[in-house]
C-alpha cells in the first residue's frame, strides 16, 4: 500500500525528470501519477502511472484530487500553460490536505549582443514582423497552436518547428515545417539558421537549456529575436528547478 499519491502535471522536461527522481528518491512510499493534456501525439514514457486529457476545469480537477486521494501536486507544466496553473491554485484550495507547488524555470535574460523585440502576445509578435523585407525567412519556434497569429504576414516565408504537424486552420500562406522535438544543440541550430538563411526568430520566453541554443545563434549572427513575454505567474508557491521541487517535497512530507 502506497503512503502518498503525488500528481505531477506534466508536458515538460521537468515533469519527466520529476517522475523519475521522486520514484527513486522515495521508492515505495509514494505513487506518482503524471498527467498530460494530450496535445502531442508522441508522449515520452514516464516512470509511474500516467493519465491523459483535461480534468474539466477547476471543478473537475478538484474532484480528481479528492477521488484519487492525492496528497501533493507538483505543477511542472510549461511556463506558458497559464490556465492549468490557475485551475490548480483554485482547485487545490478546495480540497483539504492537498499541498501544491509550481515549478517555474527562470526566464531567459537578454545578453550583450542580443537584439530582442519584446511582444506581449503572439499577435504583437506578428506585428513586430511588419517592417521585415519581402521574402525574408522567419523561424517560428512558438509551438503549433498559435501559428494563425501570423496568417496576415503574407510576404514572409516562415519555417515553423513543431512536435506534431499542425492540423489547425488559418496558417500563414508561406509556411513550411520542421517536425522535431528538443533538446536542440548549438551545432544543429547553427546549421539550421545557415541552411535557411534565417532573418529573424520568434519564440516564447520559455527559459531553460533545451531550447536556448537558437538565442545564441541569433546573437552570433546579429539576428533579431521577437521574444514573447510570459503570462502572469500563478499565485501559489513556486520553485525554480526539479531539485528545488524535491526539496519542497522533503520539507512538506508527512511520513
Ligand atoms: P493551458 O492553456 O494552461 O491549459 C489548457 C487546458 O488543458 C487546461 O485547462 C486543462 O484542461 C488542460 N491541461 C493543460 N495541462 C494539462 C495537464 N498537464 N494535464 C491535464 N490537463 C491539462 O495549457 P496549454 O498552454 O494549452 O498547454 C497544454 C500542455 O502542453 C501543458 O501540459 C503544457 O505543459 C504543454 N506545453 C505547453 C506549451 C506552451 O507553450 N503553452 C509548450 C510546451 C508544452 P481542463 O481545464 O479540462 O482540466
Amino acid at each position: 500500500m502506497y503512503k502518498h499519491k503525488i500528481l505531477i502535471l506534466g508536458g515538460s522536461t521537468e515533469g519527466f525528470l520529476l517522475a523519475q527522481k521522486i520514484n527513486s528518491h522515495y521508492g515505495g512510499a509514494v505513487e506518482t501519477i503524471t498527467s498530460f493534456a494530450g496535445i502531442t501525439q508522441k508522449r515520452r514514457a514516464v516512470i509511474g502511472r500516467s493519465r491523459v486529457g483535461g480534468f474539466g476545469g477547476v471543478a473537475g480537477l478538484a474532484n480528481y484530487l479528492k477521488s484519487e486521494n492525492i496528497s501533493y501536486v507538483i505543477d511542472a507544466t510549461h511556463p506558458f500553460a497559464a490556465r492549468i496553473k490557475k485551475n490548480l491554485d483554485e482547485a487545490a484550495q478546495q480540497v483539504q490536505g492537498v499541498k501544491w507547488v509550481h515549478v517555474l524555470r527562470p526566464q531567459w535574460q537578454a545578453q550583450e549582443g542580443d537584439q530582442w523585440l519584446l511582444a506581449g502576445d503572439m499577435e504583437q509578435a506578428a506585428h513586430c514582423l511588419n517592417g521585415f523585407a519581402k521574402n525574408s525567412t522567419v523561424f517560428l519556434a512558438v509551438g503549433r497552436k498559435e501559428l494563425s497569429a501570423f496568417s496576415g504576414c503574407a510576404s514572409i516565408d516562415f519555417i515553423a518547428r513543431v512536435i506534431d504537424p499542425p492540423q489547425e486552420q488559418g496558417l500563414p500562406p508561406k509556411i513550411s515545417f520542421i517536425v522535431e522535438r528538443g533538446p536542440f544543440d548549438l551545432q544543429a541550430e547553427r546549421a539550421l539558421f545557415d541552411a535557411h538563411d534565417i532573418a529573424a526568430v520568434v519564440c516564447k520566453n520559455s527559459g531553460g537549456d533545451a531550447a536556448s541554443a537558437k538565442l545564441q545563434v541569433a546573437r552570433e549572427l546579429g539576428i533579431p529575436v521577437v521574444m514573447v513575454r510570459r503570462p502572469e505567474p500563478p499565485e501559489g508557491e513556486s520553485v525554480a528547478t526539479v531539485e528545488e521541487a524535491i526539496g519542497w517535497l522533503d520539507a512538506n512530507f508527512r511520513f
